[in-house]
């Protein structure tokens, strides 16, 4: 199957006015529309005008999945729910869905004043309207049928998505910008290096033809594209493993690994305006803290081989 044959129109919310940072999947079924990733709730009028351009009124959208409950991902869920729609989540996510409160309060630790702009209000989402997902269960909706693959790495609550051949990857499957590598997004605190390349195995096993990437689009060279992003997650794990060994401190990682990871781009395309959109999908700082405390809880011993 071709990309146009598959019943699958990507969503641009332009986040903060940018094109190519955050996805939504519009997924036409017999049974109604489909949508595959909310955007945060400060994207929600794009994601409705986008909805309505593609002839789908918002409120008509009955069955919403995530990949896993960032606020880039699933912020605006709520929004569907209120207007009736079930929200489909991983179980481990799902009680954060009902009760953000300890999302919200982690997501403030790091984000700030800028919390509010950047991702907009999270509302609770009644029980009801929560529909915790089981590893390898196929989803119906009239003439559609999604494959769930539960897939930790990114996240411990991360879930990929499987139409056929066209493969919804969240996270785990990184983020590739407008013709850039790809890149391994790496945020506190459930980054595991082990896990996310099992979570790739199992992904590559599907053989899929289109991975569609919430940052950002549908991309056909799929195991190209695994074999690319392994490399980048070896090496950015790495890189920062070799910082900590070093006795640099996580603060000073950020402007470091920020240089390093500009580098990785300039020998693509377009090096500045990349790197920003790059970092608008990911901020370089969440990978630098994410790989630390990686290396710290899991493998402390990498850090300091003879304490
Ligand atoms: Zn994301």
């Amino acid at each position: 199957m071709s990309l146009a044959s598959y019943p699958v129109q990507t969503l641009d919310l332009h986040f903060q006015g940018a094109p190519s940072i955050i996805a939504a999947f519009l997924i036409r079924s017999s049974a109604g529309p489909i949508l595959v990733e909310t955007g945060p709730a400060s994207t929600y009028e794009a994601l409705a005008s986008g909805l309505k351009g593609a002839g789908v009124e918002p409120e008509s959208v009955r069955h919403v999945l995530v990949t896993h409950i960032h606020l880039d991902h699933a912020g605006a869920a709520w929004r569907l729910a209120r207007h009736g729609a079930t929200v489909y989540v991983h179980p481990v996510g799902a009680p954060h869905m009902h009760d953000p409160s300890r999302l919200l309060a982690s997501a403030r630790k790091i984000y700030k004043e800028t919390m509010d702009p950047l991702w907009g209000p999270l509302e609770p989402i009644p029980a009801e309207r929560i529909r915790p997902l089981t590893d390898g269960e196929v989803l119906r909706f009239g003439d559609v049928a999604i494959e769930v693959l539960f897939t930790p790495g990114h996240a411990i609550h991360h879930s990929a998505f499987r139409l056929d051949g066209a493969l919804f990857t969240g996270d785990i499957g990184g983020v590739r910008i407008d013709g850039g590598p790809p890149i391994a997004p790496c945020p506190p605190p459930d980054i595991d290096i082990e896990t996310w390349k099992d979570s790739l195995a199992r992904l590559r096993k599907v053989r899929p033809e289109v991975l569609y990437l919430t940052h950002f689009g549908p991309f056909s060279e799929a195991q190209e594209h695994f074999d690319a992003l392994e490399w980048n997650l070896r090496s950015l794990s790495e890189w920062v493993l070799g910082r900590l060994r070093a006795g640099v401190a996580e603060a000073d990682l950020v402007p470091l690994l920020d240089a390093y990871s500009s580098g990785y781009l300039d020998g693509s395309k377009r090096g500045e305006a990349l790197g920003r959109s790059y970092a608008l999908a990911n901020p370089f700082f969440m990978s630098a803290a994410g790989l630390a405390r990686y290396w710290r809880k899991a493998h402390p011993e990498a850090i300091e081989p003879r304490a």
